[in-house]
């Protein structure tokens, strides 16, 4: 499995349709200040569900959305799709290409899609979980993280170590079915008083 391409439109500087390739192997992304090598890096958070505008440079998420310049008018949705090789079935899904996209309209509307066909964040959060690309996932090292990931309590840096092992997906489960437990001994309990309350 492997990132083949990004296509960005609207993106932050990317007002018009952008797609950037990548071969296996390491990409350099090169350019003066300010071209935009960063916004690619925002970009490939974006899609993969990064709920905060901090984390993206911003102060709303609307500030994703091309802003327009002296010569060019803001437009209305900012759209990025990650292409991904999925011909070592890595990703649980029955495609040996598998596309991400995120779409956001400045009215505040917004959609997931896997393969063109619209889901739930959760969706992509599941279909990516224990793969290391999530957006909580190690690929994406910004600056500073591997500072803070030194630097940070053994606890938190277990937590890396868990995603890279494939555990996560599994202590999600654990949690999931703990609260269904939890939910079902309420009912039962509240059943038990009905039936005594009857009896
Ligand atoms: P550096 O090498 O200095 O880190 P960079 O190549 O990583 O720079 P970025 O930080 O990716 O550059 O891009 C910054 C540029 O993106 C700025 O010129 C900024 O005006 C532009 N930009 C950011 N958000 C938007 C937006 N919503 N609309 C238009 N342009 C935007």
């Amino acid at each position: 499995m492997y990132l083949k391409s990004i296509e960005i439109k609207g993106f932050k500087s990317f007002a018009d349709k952008v797609e950037v390739e990548f071969t296996k192997g390491i990409t350099a992304i090169v350019g003066p200040n300010g071209s935009g090598k960063s916004n690619i890096c925002d970009a490939i958070r974006w899609v993969l569900g990064e709920q905060s505008a901090k984390t993206l440079r911003g102060s709303k998420m609307e500030d994703v959305i091309f802003s327009g310049t002296e010569n060019r008018r803001p437009l209305n949705f900012a759209e990025v799709s990650l292409i991904i090789d999925n011909s070592d079935n890595i990703l649980p899904i029955e495609y040996n290409e598998v596309k991400i996209t995120r779409r956001l309209y400045r009215s505040g509307e917004s959609e997931y899609l896997i393969n063109n066909t619209a889901c739930r964040l959760k969706d992509i959060y599941e279909l990516l979980m224990d793969t290391g690309i999530g957006v909580d996932g190690y690929s994406i090292i910004g600056q500073g993280k591997v500072e803070e990931i030194l630097s940070s309590k053994p606890e938190d840096r277990r937590l890396v170590f868990e995603e890279a092992t494939g555990i996560t997906k599994f202590k999600n489960r654990k949690i999931e079915a703990e609260r269904k437990l939890e939910n079902t001994r309420q009912n039962l309990t509240r059943i038990n008083d009905i039936i005594s309350e009857l009896e």
